[in-house]
């Protein structure tokens, strides 16, 4: 029997992070699902997930903290003695003008997304590097790419992302490991259904597609982006906007 593949999501528990943690499982991945809020449902997830015939381990951990990620890692080594790969899917949103902006709404913003996709990357990439094998998508955001009125620490950080994918692609590509960026334009979950429904039609009128995505449609290209379909690509950001950025 071929050997199972592991996959490390984080911020796996809910929205598009659990979309793509489902789409591993169901195509037999054993899954490394990351956490941080108490209130998650941990029985819940273990049930669902092992009911593809995987393994799942979840894991506690803020990606903000190093040595929580450094743990984090260590307990999917322990367990499943490799990892191929690795989505840094975690993030958060603290919108507000520039001139209202308070210095604690920039710092998380770039803490938790930027500083926590390296965090995860810099404790998995010794490992990736030892196997000579690897794939690793960070998820960005349109507006990383093009910027948003109100989400200047937001699309800092987004940006931030695509620099960090471009040069680790640079990097470990003699190393037979590829590195990509997902950018989501507006998806359907927790983040988005703050917005009042005004403001949602106004931003699905100027969508080409005329509508929010869903999270599965972003996992599906994360998927992509780590199979053998794609082995050729490496250092691109492939935006899922419905047409929103182009
Ligand atoms: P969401 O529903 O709000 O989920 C956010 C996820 O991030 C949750 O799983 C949460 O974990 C996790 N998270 C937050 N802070 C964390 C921390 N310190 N450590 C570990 N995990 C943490 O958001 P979403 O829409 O699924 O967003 C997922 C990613 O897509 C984010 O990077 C976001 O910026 C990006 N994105 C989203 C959209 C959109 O329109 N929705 C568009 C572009 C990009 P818990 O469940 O444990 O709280």
């Amino acid at each position: 029997m071929e050997e199972k593949k592991i996959a490390l999501i984080t911020g796996g528990a809910r929205g598009i992070g659990k979309q793509i943690a489902l789409k591993y499982a169901i195509n037999g991945y054993n899954i490394v699902l990351n956490y941080v809020s108490d209130s998650t449902d941990i029985k819940a997830l273990e049930e669902e997930f092992s009911s593809f015939g995987i393994e799942v381990l979840l894991v506690k951990a803020d990606v903000s903290n190093y040595l929580e990620c450094e743990q984090m890692v260590k307990k999917a080594m322990d367990k499943f003695g490799k990892i191929d790969v690795l989505v840094n899917n975690a993030g958060i949103t603290k919108d507000g003008l520039i001139a209202m902006m308070k210095e604690e709404a920039f710092d998380k913003v770039i803490d938790i997304n930027l500083k926590g996709t390296f965090n995860v990357v810099r404790n998995v990439v010794p490992f990736m590097i030892k196997k000579r094998n690897g794939c690793i998508v960070n998820i960005s955001s349109v507006v990383g790419v093009c910027g948003n009125a109100g989400q200047s620490n937001y699309s800092a950080s987004k940006a931030g992302i695509i620099g960090f994918t471009k040069s680790l692609a640079k990097e470990l590509a003699a190393r037979n490991i590829r590195v990509n960026a997902v950018a989501p334009g507006f998806i359907d979950t927790d983040m988005t259904s703050v917005l009042k429904d005004q403001v949602k039609d106004s931003i699905n009128a100027q969508i080409p597609l005329k509508r929010m995505g869903e999270a599965k449609e972003v996992a599906n290209v994360v998927y992509f982006l780590s199979s053998d379909e794609s082995s050729y690509i490496t250092g691109q950001v492939i935006n899922v906007d419905g047409g929103m950025v182009m």
